[in-house]
């Protein structure tokens, strides 16, 4: 962990709104579903494709799970209307799952059920270990009951390699990242080289047995890796694609799409931006350091 870490933890509550507001900025579209459909926009004119997701996490209150059900239904109607190349991804905490799982499975199931309708598709986002088990028990069940539906798998866990199985024989839709949330040792690597090192090779083993991958990282080593990898195992661009968050990175995402490969660009709006933005920068305080390192560097964000 980076030694400014702990400063800039103490020093968020003090940090004032406008100053977060500058920080999340280019990397959120804004609060509104017009912020988000003008940012689509923009990156399916850029030639990649998206992924839109509402801020919003670990509610405590029905009313507000199933209120991000409807709005992810709106932003499906809104992206058929528009003709926008973009599926959705969602958070199973930010639909309930922390307050009763059967509320949770039927707000996917109406998420589903409109983007089936909608010829549209719908990731699962993984969060914290405490989800895992359950995320990926609702995910088989979602997958029994719709074609339209993926899931995460985080290189940094020590049990990804035992999940993926799994997912193989499941034929899965997997998107492989390295894992955002800070966990304990015994059940994570906290080490950058071995989450490198099980990232590639959990990539080699999805992708060997043809999973579709979206290959999620800034990381130009996994990039390069993932590029052998591909060239190794003889795929068609169709058969995976790479994924990348909005504001982060702008010049390898072109680079990658320069050598041929389709790319994904992972936009989230909504009004939560900042709670959203303060838990995150709290729960892990290396992407503040993304961000300063981002301020004072000359890549700029066209997108
Ligand atoms: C499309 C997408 C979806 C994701 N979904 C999930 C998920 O469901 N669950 C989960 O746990 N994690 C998710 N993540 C986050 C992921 O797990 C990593 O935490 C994050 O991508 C950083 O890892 P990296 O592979 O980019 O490598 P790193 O080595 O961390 O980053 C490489 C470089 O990219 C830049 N960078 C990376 N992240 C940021 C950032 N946030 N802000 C600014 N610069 C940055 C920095 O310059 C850094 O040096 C997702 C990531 C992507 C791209």
């Amino acid at each position: 962990m980076n030694i400014f870490n702990p400063f800039i933890r103490t020093l968020l509550p003090l940090t004032p709104k406008s100053w977060v507001r500058k920080i999340a900025k280019p990397y959120i579209a804004g609060e509104s579903l017009e912020d988000l459909v003008n940012v689509v926009e923009d990156i399916n004119l850029a030639g990649f494709t998206a992924a839109t997701s509402i801020l919003g996490e670990f509610v405590n209150d029905r009313d507000q799970a199933l209120e991000a059900s409807m709005d992810y239904i709106e932003a499906l109607t809104e992206i058929q209307s528009r003709k926008l190349d973009s599926n959705i991804h969602v958070k199973l905490t930010h639909l309930g799952l922390k307050l009763d799982k059967e509320l949770c499975y039927s707000n996917l199931k109406s998420i589903l059920t409109k983007a089936e309708e909608t010829h549209n598709f719908v990731r699962i986002d993984m969060e914290d270990s405490s989800c895992t088990d359950d995320t990926l028990s609702i995910f088989e069940k979602a997958q029994c009951e719709f074609d339209n539906v993926g899931i995460v798998i985080q290189a940094c866990m020590r049990r990804s390699k035992h999940d993926i199985q799994k997912l193989i024989a499941l034929k899965a839709n997997v998107r492989l990242c390295k894992g955002i949330y800070i966990e304990p040792r015994n059940i994570a690597y906290n080490d950058y080289r071995n989450v490198r090192e099980n990232y590639s090779s959990l990539l080699k083993e999805l992708l060997t047995a043809r999973c579709y991958v979206g290959i999620a990282t800034h990381d130009e080593w996994l990039v390069r890796d993932a590029f052998q990898t591909i060239e190794t195992i003889g795929l068609s661009p169709s058969e995976y694609e790479f994924q990348m968050l909005y504001g982060v990175t702008p010049q390898l995402r072109l680079s990658i799409r320069e050598s041929g490969h389709r790319l994904r660009v992972a936009v989230p709006f909504g009004p939560a931006w900042y709670p959203y933005s303060i838990r995150r920068l709290r729960k892990n305080p290396t992407i503040a350091g993304y961000v300063l390192k981002a301020l004072f560097t000359s890549e700029k964000n066209p997108l």
